[in-house]
C-alpha cells in the first residue's frame, strides 16, 4: 500500500487557500491535507464547511508564528504550501505590523520546521506585487525585486528568506508569484467582491485616482492549478510567475463590472487614489508555460460566475460586511 501524501497548508480558511483545499481534494484521493489557520478576520472556518466531514483534511486553529505548535505539525508532513499572510495593501497602509509579523516571522517559522524535519517541498506563495511597477513589458522571474507597499515589502521579504533556506540549507523551496486573483470566497474588501456586492446593496462602488491602474486577473482556479503543477513539476530553487493573461485598467474593470450588473457611470465614485499606488502590474509567465500551464478560464466568463457566486450567497458576504472588521 503507497503511504498517503500528507500536505500542510497554512492559511487555507482565506480565500485562495480554501480555494486550493478544495480543488486539491477533488482532484487527489490520495492525499491528506492539513490545515493551520488563525481565523483572523480574513479567514473563516465555514469557507470550507463542505469539507469539514471529509477523514483526509484536519483543521488546527493556530498562528503560524507559535514556534512550538508549528513544528509538531510540521513533523509527520512531506509538502508545505504557504499561503497564511495579512494580505490587504490599504490595511498594511494603516498599519503593517501584523503584516511584518505573520508575513516575515511567520514565514521564518515555517521555514524552520520545514528544514527541522526536512520536507520533501516547501511552495511559498507571493505576489507579482513583490517586482513592483512596470510602464512597458512584463516582469520574469529574474526582474528586480522593487516592492513599494509594505505589505509587498513584507511578501518580498518573506520570499528572499525562502531563497535563502534553499541557497543555504537546501531545503527544497519553490516561490509562486502570481498576479490579482478573483473568484468565490474572496473577501469582499478586495476590489471585484467589494463592487459586486457594493453594487448588489444598491450602493456606488470606490474608485482609486483616475482608475487607470493596471492590473493582470486570474482566476483563483487558474492559480489553484498552477500552484498544483509547479508543486509536482516545478524544479526546487526557482521562481514561477503565474498570469492570467488578463490585463485591464480599473476604469475598464469597474465598467465592465457596472454592465454585467445593469448599472451605469453614476455609479462610480471617484476616490482620492491610494498612497504609493502601482501604476500596472504585468507578469511574464513563458516559464510555467514550459510546465504547460495555460490558464482555463475566460475572464469575462469567470467574472459572470463570480458574481453570480456573490447574488448567491448573500449571507456569508453582509455578515462579514457588517462586521465592519
Ligand atoms: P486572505 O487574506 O483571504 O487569507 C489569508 C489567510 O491567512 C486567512 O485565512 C487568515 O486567517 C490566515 N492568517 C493570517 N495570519 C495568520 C497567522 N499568523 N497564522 C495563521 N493563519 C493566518 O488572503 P488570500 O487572498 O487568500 O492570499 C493568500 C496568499 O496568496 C497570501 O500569501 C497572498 O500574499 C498571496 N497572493 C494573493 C493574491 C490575491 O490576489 N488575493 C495574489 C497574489 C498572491
Amino acid at each position: 500500500m503507497t503511504m498517503k501524501k500528507k500536505i500542510l497548508i497554512t492559511g487555507g480558511c482565506g480565500f485562495i487557500g480554501s480555494n486550493f483545499i478544495r480543488y486539491m481534494l477533488d482532484k487527489y484521493p490520495d492525499y491528506n491535507i492539513i490545515n493551520i489557520d488563525k481565523l483572523t478576520y480574513a479567514g473563516k472556518g465555514e469557507n470550507l464547511k463542505d469539507k469539514e466531514g471529509d477523514s483526509r483534511y484536519k483543521f488546527i486553529h493556530s498562528d503560524i508564528c507559535e514556534a512550538p505548535v508549528v513544528d509538531k505539525i510540521v513533523k509527520g508532513c512531506d509538502i508545505i504550501v504557504h499561503f497564511a499572510a495579512e494580505s490587504h495593501v490599504d490595511r498594511s497602509i494603516l498599519c503593517s505590523d501584523a503584516f511584518v509579523r505573520t508575513n516575515v516571522f511567520g514565514t521564518h517559522v515555517l521555514l524552520e520546521a520545514a528544514k527541522r524535519h526536512n520536507v520533501s517541498r516547501y511552495i511559498q506563495i507571493s505576489t507579482d506585487e513583490c517586482y513592483g511597477s512596470i510602464k512597458k513589458g512584463s516582469f520574469t522571474e529574474n526582474s528586480p525585486i522593487l516592492p513599494n507597499s509594505p505589505y509587498s515589502a513584507s511578501k518580498a521579504a518573506a520570499d528572499l528568506l525562502a531563497r535563502s533556506y534553499f541557497v543555504t540549507h537546501g531545503l527544497p523551496v519553490i516561490i509562486t508569484r502570481s498576479s490579482n486573483n478573483f473568484g468565490p470566497w474572496q473577501y469582499p474588501e478586495k476590489v471585484i467582491p467589494l463592487f459586486i456586492t457594493n453594487l448588489l446593496e444598491g450602493k456606488k462602488v470606490p474608485l482609486y485616482g483616475d482608475g487607470l491602474n493596471v492590473r493582470d486577473w486570474i482566476f483563483v482556479l487558474d492559480n489553484c492549478a498552477g500552484i498544483d503543477l509547479v508543486m509536482r513539476n516545478g524544479k526546487a530553487g526557482e521562481v514561477y510567475n503565474i498570469g492570467g493573461g488578463s490585463e485591464i485598467t480599473n476604469l475598464e474593470l469597474t465598467r465592465l463590472i457596472l454592465k454585467k450588473m445593469g448599472k451605469g457611470e453614476e455609479s462610480i465614485s471617484y476616490v482620492s487614489d491610494r498612497a504609493g499606488h502601482d501604476r500596472r502590474y504585468s507578469l511574464n509567465c513563458a516559464k510555467i508555460k514550459k510546465l504547460g500551464f495555460r490558464p482555463k478560464y475566460d475572464f469575462k466568463q469567470a467574472l459572470d460566475l463570480t458574481i453570480d457566486w456573490y447574488k448567491n450567497n448573500k449571507p456569508w458576504w453582509q455578515k462579514l460586511k457588517s462586521k465592519n472588521v
